[in-house]
């Protein structure tokens, strides 16, 4: 069993796709462990993106995040970790596959609507960035 960190990104809330992203998830079967809308300060956004701080656009990306709310989720399930970057696509949404998450709701490299954990290890990080171990609700251990 596995669980993921997904953020739904001020692109998602201001194109009002959070229903229909969503639905893809809950769909796939997934269960919501997790789920909480929140400003993030610029100091959380530094960290979770440290590996793109050598990148150009860093600085832009930060702004992007922080141009208002996101939704924070917590799901959970076998091999969820993987199957949800299937889900979403690859990080360009012009060039993501035809009907995954980021082609049909994305616009481009930055805006593509939602940020999923890359691996079972980075997600287990990216968990007790965004949450308290109360605001998980799981039937597993
Ligand atoms: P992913 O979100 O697909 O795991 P990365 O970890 O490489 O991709 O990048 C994190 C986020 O930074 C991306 O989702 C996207 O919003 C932004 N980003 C990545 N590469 C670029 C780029 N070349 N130009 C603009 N934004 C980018």
């Amino acid at each position: 069993m596995e669980r993921t960190l997904i953020i739904l990104k001020p692109d998602c809330l201001e194109g009002h796709h959070v229903g229909e992203v969503l639905a893809r998830f809950e769909e796939a079967g997934f269960p919501l462990i997790a789920c909480k809308m929140k400003e993030v300060p610029d100091a959380v956004w530094l960290e979770h993106y440290a590996h793109l701080a050598h990148l150009p656009f860093f600085q832009e990306i930060v702004e992007f995040m922080s141009a208002g709310p996101v939704l924070l989720l917590i799901l959970e399930g076998p091999d969820v970790v993987a199957r949800v970057r299937t889900l979403l696509g690859d990080t360009d949404s012009r060039t993501a596959a035809p009907g995954t998450i980021r082609r049909t709701w994305g616009t481009d490299k930055m805006r593509n609507i939602a940020h999923a954990s890359d691996s079972p290890q980075t997600a287990a990080t990216e968990i007790k960035r965004f949450f308290k171990p109360d605001e998980i609700f799981s039937a597993q251990p």
